[in-house]
């Protein structure tokens, strides 16, 4: 399809945003605070609103991509008040808070404009492929309805009619990709103190995080039911190699605060009973907030 759209917001996403629009043959109407980052999709044929509020108006659908929810508010207040939101359907792919989310939804719901939640888990380069992979959340219906158009960006993902479902992805997805990649950088540190470089390291790693990766469909099955049999391998047992890894990072030199950190939430868990418990008991130490956060 090729639907009109509209994109508020032309940094280095929302440019690359227009672009597959533009690409993919959709009228598309931009605007930006500095209207000079509109001249290269001007040239590939966008239409530069004058203002945001006549780019709001200028398509039934608007994407919106900014620094943060605070800008995403000043600008949807330019096409409130002449009616300008009634009848318009908003996706906000602007990073923020769940929070933020549902109470932008509220706020848009007030003024009569459909509003949808998104969180963009790519980089501007791959906008436009499957690689870019883009989380939805927000009335399954508002989501249906455009989903042709939001192909043009990438892979599309609906995660359900709660609002906030998209940012609470993002940062658990962030806390993945964060968390793996500490733990490549601790290992390339301990092992460049005996001269291997990372390049060697890196498949080894790379396997290792593959093989952990296919245990997490069983371990959730343990979650889930709350139940923690030691089918593999007890708590106890873990930390003893904890320990090991806090010594061996600390006997080579490098920085150990984050072997001492795995170890020091394991050390909580089997001081509250959990030592002979498979490793997802841990469930239970993040789950809740610890005094000083
Ligand atoms: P940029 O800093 O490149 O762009 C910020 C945009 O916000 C610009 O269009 C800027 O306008 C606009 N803006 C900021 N303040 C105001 C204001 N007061 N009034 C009007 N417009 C304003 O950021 P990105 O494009 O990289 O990121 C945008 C969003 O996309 C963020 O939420 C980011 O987290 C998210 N994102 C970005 C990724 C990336 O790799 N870049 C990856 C995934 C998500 P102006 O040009 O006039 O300054």
């Amino acid at each position: 399809s090729t639907a009109p759209v509209t994109v508020i917001g032309l940094g280095l996403m929302g440019q690359a945003l227009a672009g597959a629009f533009l690409k993919a043959g959709h009228p598309t109407t931009v605007w930006n605070r500095t209207a000079a980052k509109a001249d290269k999709l001007v040239a590939e044929g966008a239409r530069l609103a004058p203002t945001a509020g006549e780019a709001l108006r200028a398509s039934p659908l608007t994407i919106i991509c900014v620094t943060d929810y605070e800008v995403v508010r000043e600008l949807l207040s330019e096409g409130d008040g002449e009616g300008g939101l009634a009848g318009t359907t908003v996706i906000n792919l602007t990073s923020g808070t769940s929070a933020q989310a549902r109470e932008a939804a509220q706020w848009a719901g007030r003024r009569e404009a459909r509003y949808l939640d998104g969180a963009i888990m790519a980089v501007p380069p791959v906008i436009g492929t499957p690689e870019a992979v883009i989380l939805h959340s927000g009335p399954r219906a508002d989501f249906e309805a455009h989903e042709g158009t939001l192909g043009a960006l990438g892979t599309l993902t609906y995660l359900g009619e709660d609002l906030g479902l998209a940012s609470l992805y993002d940062a658990a997805g962030l806390v993945m990709m964060w968390s793996v990649l500490n733990a490549w950088l601790q290992g390339t540190a301990m092992v460049k103190t005996a001269g291997v470089d990372a390049a060697t390291f890196a498949p080894f790693a790379q396997q290792l995080a593959t093989e952990v990766a296919g245990w997490l469909p069983g371990y959730a099955g343990q979650v889930d039911k709350g139940s923690f049999p030691a089918e593999v391998s007890a708590l106890e047992t873990d930390v003893r190699a904890m320990a090991h890894l806090v010594e061996e990072s600390e006997a080579v030199g490098v920085n150990a605060e984050w072997p001492r950190l795995i170890k020091a939430i394991a050390d909580r868990a089997i001081a509250a009973g959990h030592g002979k418990e498979q490793y997802p008991v841990l469930i239970e130490e993040f789950s809740t907030s610890q005094e000083g956060d």
